[in-house]
């Protein structure tokens, strides 16, 4: 019962429209999987036509945005927090997002195409050497072009994850207790 109501939640999946001061959450969503549009040219007009036209989830740090997102019927999150975990624990407890990295599922940080796992082979001219004879896994962006691999900054991708998953247990665990003493 409860992995089917886990499957129902997961099966709309969430896409996401980023305001132009979130550009490094916009590119954590991506490495997540999410489908996210960033553009820091986007006007706020564009924000909310885009978050209306697309079902996009508004993420913004602009209360007077995400007011009038708000009163529009839209999804928003206003982010108020300076570092990435505590911005994506801000969206988490919104909107239960993957805490984990699925390369299956991941999209480019650059331009938010999905990425095609790829043959060793095919990137030998595209990363350099040692990176090569290091790692096995790699995966494309087809449309830019950008090559990756679980590298060593992937500890730190993997340990920031880690403190976010950790908050949102906390943060659940506090709302269980305050039901049970209720
Ligand atoms: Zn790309």
């Amino acid at each position: 019962m409860k992995e089917d109501a886990k499957m129902n939640r997961e099966s709309v999946e969430l896409k996401f429209v980023v305001d132009t001061m979130l550009g490094d959450l916009a590119r954590w969503l991506r490495i997540l999987g999410y489908d996210t549009k960033y553009s820091r040219s986007y006007e706020d007009w564009q924000l909310l036509r885009i978050a209306e036209n697309e079902n996009r989830v508004l993420l913004t740090r602009d209360r007077g945005l995400y007011w009038r997102a708000r009163r529009k019927g839209l999804q928003a999150v206003l982010v108020t927090s300076d570092d990435i975990a505590g911005r994506l624990y801000e969206v988490s407890k919104k909107y239960p997002i993957r805490l984990y990295v699925d390369f299956t599922l991941t999209r480019c940080s650059i331009c938010n195409t999905p990425l095609i796992k790829v043959n060793k082979e095919e990137v030998k001219d595209n990363v350099p050497r040692p990176v090569y004879e290091k790692y096995h896994d790699f995966w494309i962006c087809p449309r830019c072009g950008k090559v990756y691999w679980r590298g060593s900054h992937w500890i730190k991708i993997e340990e920031i994850l880690s403190q976010v998953r950790g908050m949102i247990n906390e943060w659940k665990r506090a709302r269980t207790s305050k039901r049970v003493k209720l």
